[in-house]
């Protein structure tokens, strides 16, 4: 048996996405921004997959651009405001535990003279909230705060957050980087007061290079890419549109079987949890309640490298939990939490796809790969 536990770095395509794929690309080759009828019919099918969009996010389809993923998509959140808000004030808060494409550019910015509150979070990922309302001043622009952590999947309290942000500073924008959270919890961007939303296609069965960015409209936020003016200036390039309906479709998909899809990977969470307890000396990093679709659990005398090379070995893909570099300076999220097993943990992710009989071939190949590993450390 091969078993494939790590969706939280990219989930394989649905065939039903993969063949609406090429269909799209067959039939919807024209430029979508030219004048002829095959033209607006492109323009048409983009349209579509943004209602599709802004139906799961409660917006409307011309708040939704379609980017090349989530890297992207918070660049332009990130950066667009920085720029168009600078008169406002140069100060942004986020969180230390977020992901590389959120931090990068707000290390950037804080190069070019902004000033940056980096929130700390407890053991299990969580974001102070007196912290975050106290941090809030007049001259604050911008907080970026992730829905779901991507190494442990702390969930954070996204609707109570935008509700301090909108009373303490109404100007203030909110983005969220959704990707690891985007058609397996439920949000709605109004309700949350969430002016930015990024989602990625990778991670929900849709093909690699296709993301989206919910900006809501009557916000000033720059482009990051010059050109032809496509998608009401914000972002210039021809549309792919095959890659639009990838993620129309799979995110439908996805959004659709929403609670069932949330039951049955809770259903193999929670087994490999109980089958782990017969393993001396390890820890659930983060929180065991938080996403049901990411497990981090850290082992004692054991390295994650080593292990996620052993657990291959038997056909078994995991990651490794230590290796990001998604934290400030040169920690990781683990290291923000505390955790206490850092070089022996991994990140085990799975998908709505994921099943029982792969968590029983993962807990009995762990279990194993433990023992020997233990044997010779
Ligand atoms: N944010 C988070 C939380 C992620 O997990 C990822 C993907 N690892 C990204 C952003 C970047 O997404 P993409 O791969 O679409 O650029």
């Amino acid at each position: 048996m091969n078993v494939y536990f790590d969706n939280a770095s990219s989930t394989k395509p649905f065939s039903f996405v993969l063949e609406k794929y090429v269909e799209t690309a067959n039939k919807y080759f024209a430029n979508p921004a030219s004048l002829s009828n095959i033209g607006f019919e492109c323009e048409n099918v983009i349209k579509n997959c943004k209602k599709d969009v802004s139906k799961i996010l409660n917006c409307v389809y011309d708040e939704i651009y379609f980017t090349s993923g989530a890297t992207e998509s918070n660049n332009l959140a990130i950066f667009g405001t920085a720029s168009a808000y600078k008169r406002n004030g140069m100060h942004i808060i986020t969180t230390n535990i977020e992901h590389s494409s959120v931090l990068e550019p707000i290390k950037n910015l804080e190069q070019q003279g902004y000033s940056i509150t980096y929130l700390n979070v407890n053991e299990k990922g969580l974001i102070d909230l007196d912290e975050l309302k106290n941090a809030i001043k007049d001259d604050t622009i911008l907080v970026s705060i992730m829905f779901v952590n991507n190494e442990i999947g702390t969930v954070q309290q996204i609707e109570e957050i935008g509700k301090i942000i909108q009373t303490t500073n109404s100007k203030t924008l909110f983005h969220v980087d959704g990707v690891q959270g985007f058609c397996k919890h439920d949000i709605n961007v109004r309700n949350c007061n969430v002016h930015m939303f990024s989602a990625s296609g990778h991670k929900i069965h849709a093909t690699n290079g296709v993301g989206i960015l919910y900006l809501k409209n009557g916000l000033k936020v720059k482009p990051l890419i010059y050109g032809g003016g496509h998608q009401k200036n914000m972002r210039s390039g021809t549309e792919d549109v095959a890659g639009c309906v990838s993620f129309a479709e799979a995110s439908k998909y996805c959004y659709l079987n929403i609670d069932e899809n949330f039951k049955n990977v809770s259903a193999i969470k929670n087994y490999i949890v109980e089958q782990i307890k017969d393993i001396p000396d390890f820890f659930v990093n983060g929180c065991e309640f938080g996403t049901p679709y990411i497990l981090n659990v850290g082992f004692k005398d054991v390295r994650s490298e080593v292990l996620l090379r052993s657990l291959e070995e038997k056909g078994v893909i995991v990651s490794s939990g230590s290796a990001c570099h998604s934290a400030k300076g040169n920690g990781s999220v683990l290291k923000a939490i505390d955790a206490p097993f850092t070089n022996g943990s991994i990140r085990i992710s799975f998908s709505s796809s994921s099943t029982i009989s792969e968590a029983e071939f993962f807990t009995d190949a762990l279990k194993e790969v433990i023992k020997t590993l233990r044997k010779y450390s």
